[in-house]
């Protein structure tokens, strides 16, 4: 299925307001697997618009309109495309029943293009408006879809979300199976797989591979489509496999999950403990996992060894090691992950010591992140990690860092 967004309002070509409603639209469509060839932003004029539509009938299956429900003379996408459509409007008695108990309740004075605001398509199903009073409307003509939208992003998204998605969802099933699943990454930027996987992006048919972006990993929705359903799964297997056969080394997970939550899932499978030493991510780590409830078989403890002399006392970092290395060093990450795993008689230490930033420390620059990883009965080792976030950004990705080693 082929979709057009149609965003109406002169206060959109006037530089007013941005096209956000198309933006979101564009992301919530692509999600199910409907591409979106163009975005067309057109007045409030009713030449322009009829044109409009026009055009995006010799090329989309999908139109949808966002903009001009509203009661005022600007506001006439429905009165044309119903026009367009050879259709009459009838009043939704439920948004007309609302509409008359805003009015009574706030004593305000109704006007007759309130009523204007309950009209719908006439064979068009109704989307209710939760937030808002006029309703949108979604309707088939021969072998095209409409779908009406209010204006208001707040009004707009949860109507698409809720209604306007499983309407199209619905459409889409009659004729075949969609099945989704989102690919997780960590440690590659979204440029370098956007590049790996070009090729597959953008021949974009069916099935699709959209990257999607988010804090500081890629995530990659892939879709396919087809009569039977074990087929359509069977094609998202086989791109998951070209997938991860190019860029597979990052991948750490599926759907919903995080790399905390598969972190644990391995220590629960492993039956392992864990233990912390944390100077720059200030406990972060431990604050992270122990969010997640039932983590008490797994997290021993740790420390939150900020200063050297913290290191020192209470990690049992050598002072020869801060003195000869610094703390921000492969030695003293490994060192610490080494005492504090000791220390607990865990399975496995961890260590984070680096420069969150803002300023560079012992000459190293903001972002420099060693992370120490010991485990038991082999020799500590640490990793290097460089960054470039803000100082709170920079913690929070050495957190995320360390879970994607221990993954790996
Ligand atoms: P209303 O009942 O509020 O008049 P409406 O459906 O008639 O809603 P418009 O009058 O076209 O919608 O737009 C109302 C407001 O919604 C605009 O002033 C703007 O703030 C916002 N809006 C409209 N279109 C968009 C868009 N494409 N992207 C983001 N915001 C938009
Ligand atoms: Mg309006």
């Amino acid at each position: 299925m082929k979709a057009e967004i149609i965003a109406v309002g002169t206060e959109l070509l006037l530089g007013q307001i941005a096209n956000t409603n198309a933006q979101y639209l564009s992301q919530q469509l692509a999600e199910i697997g409907v591409n979106v060839y163009f975005h067309t932003v057109v007045g409030d004029n009713p030449d322009r618009l009829v044109q409009a539509i026009r055009q995006a009938e010799t090329r989309a299956d999908l139109l949808i309109f966002t903009g001009g429900l509203g009661p005022t003379q600007d506001d006439l996408t429905k009165e044309i495309v119903a026009k367009h459509l050879g259709k009459q409007l009838t009043t939704d008695e439920y948004a007309w029943k609302k509409i008359q108990e805003y009015f009574e309740r706030t004593g305000r004075k109704m006007t007759p293009n309130n009523k204007k605001q309950a009209d719908v398509i006439e064979g068009g199903k109704v989307l209710p408006n939760e937030h808002g009073m006029a309703p949108g409307i979604f309707l088939q003509n021969d072998s095209k879809y409409y779908m009406l939208l209010p204006g208001p992003p707040h009004e707009m998204k949860p109507m698409f979300r809720i209604y306007g998605r499983e309407a199209i969802l619905d459409q889409l099933e009659q004729q075949e199976r969609i099945e989704s699943r989102v690919l997780r990454f960590f440690n590659i930027g979204e440029s370098q797989i956007a590049h790996e996987l070009s090729d597959l992006i953008e021949s974009q048919s069916n099935p699709t591979v959209a990257p999607l972006a988010g804090a500081g990993e890629v995530t990659i929705r892939i879709t396919a489509r087809h009569e039977q359903e074990v087929m359509a799964v069977s094609m998202l297997d086989d791109i998951e496999k070209r997938i991860l056969e190019r860029v597979g080394e990052y991948f750490y997970g599926y759907d919903d999950t995080s790399l905390m939550a598969e972190l644990l899932k391995l220590l629960e499978e492993r039956q392992l403990t864990i233990a912390a030493a944390e100077s720059l991510t200030g406990g972060l780590f431990q604050s992270e996992m122990t969010s997640v409830v039932g983590v008490s078989t797994m997290l021993l403890g740790g420390i939150v060894c900020y200063s050297n002399k913290a290191k020192i006392k209470l990690c049992n970092v050598k002072p020869e090691t801060i003195e000869k290395h610094g703390a921000v060093s492969e030695q003293c990450a490994a060192e610490l992950a080494s005492n504090v795993r000791e220390a607990l008689g865990a399975d496995i230490g961890i260590s984070f010591t680096g420069v969150a930033g803002p300023d560079s420390l012992e000459g190293h620059p903001a972002g420099t992140v060693w992370i120490g990883i010991a485990f038991k009965d082999q020799p500590a080792k640490a990793l290097l990690a460089k960054m470039a976030g803000t100082r709170n950004g920079n913690r929070k990705r050495s957190v995320k860092m360390g879970c994607y080693h221990l993954l790996k």
